[in-house]
């Protein structure tokens, strides 16, 4: 499979298209941003951990029953995907307080909820990305019913996989994003799942193993990512 011509790049990766209009090649860069792109930087390895972990993910959950985009890991960074047309939504489940959760709801982070959460933010990166719920996706089109339901329905599932997968690497699932795209009608999970996407920390330290390490300054970024990479045992 090769690249044919620069579809999109974005801020954390490049998107190819290929000989067959199906399919994709995304390609993961080490560029990090943070808050809406003000703050730019990079972090070395991250787009092979990136795209490996991504893919070792998307297996297990299209083993449980999740449709994803992937098609073929083709080398340390890029992946052929499912062409799909990307579901305007970010979507956010939540398991523990953490980020923006904690600070609208004035709590401090790492208090586990009774049950998970779910919330839609509208991809829109002029807008900063803003919290809606499903009837404004209803109202402004930017999905139907029955498509938020298998959103729904998915998301939690993606949730109930990764959360018991990392707690048996010994880490806590806090909160991730995802996006789903329409591929012939269905809907199947897009884009990524990577320590850019959620929040992982060390069962027993509460150590943050995720970008927040970059967001907050707090040091040992790339070491963080390697962190998890090495519990995923993935590394050849
Ligand atoms: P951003 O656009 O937020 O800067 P990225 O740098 O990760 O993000 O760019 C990747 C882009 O590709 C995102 O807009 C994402 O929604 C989109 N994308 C992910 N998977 C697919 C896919 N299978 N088909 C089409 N687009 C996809
Ligand atoms: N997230 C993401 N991309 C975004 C916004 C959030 O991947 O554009 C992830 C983030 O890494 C975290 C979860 O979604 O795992 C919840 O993020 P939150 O709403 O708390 O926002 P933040 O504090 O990251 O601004």
């Amino acid at each position: 499979m090769e690249k044919k011509e620069l579809l999109y790049e974005g801020k954390a990766k490049k998107v190819y298209t290929t000989e067959d209009p199906d399919v994709l090649i995304v390609s993961y860069k080490d560029d990090a941003t943070a808050f809406n792109g003000l703050k730019k930087g990079t972090i070395v390895g991250k787009g092979a951990i990136n795209n490996r972990m991504t893919n070792y993910i998307f297996k297990k959950l299209e083993e449980k029953g999740v449709p994803t985009h992937l098609v073929e890991e083709l080398n340390d960074r890029e992946t052929a995907v499912k062409k799909v047309e990307i579901v305007p939504l970010e979507v956010i489940i939540r398991n523990f307080s953490a980020g923006s959760f904690a600070k609208k709801m004035g709590m401090e982070e790492g208090i586990k909820f009774l049950q998970p959460t779910l919330e839609f933010s509208y991809k829109n990166d002029d807008l900063g990305d803003p919290f809606i719920n499903r009837y404004y996706a209803l109202a402004l089109g930017l999905a139907t019913q029955e498509e938020i339901d298998a959103i729904t329905k998915y998301a939690f599932q993606v949730n109930e996989v990764m959360q018991e997968y990392f707690a048996s690497l010994n880490i806590e699932l806090i909160d991730f994003k995802i996006e789903f795209g329409r591929y012939h009608g269905q809907i199947i999970l897009a884009d990524e799942v990577s320590p850019d996407t959620c929040r992982l920390w060390d069962k027993d330290t509460h150590e943050k193993l995720d970008k927040d390490r970059f967001r907050r300054d707090l040091g040992n970024v790339e070491d963080a990512y390697q962190e998890v990479f090495r519990r995923l045992g993935i590394d050849k």
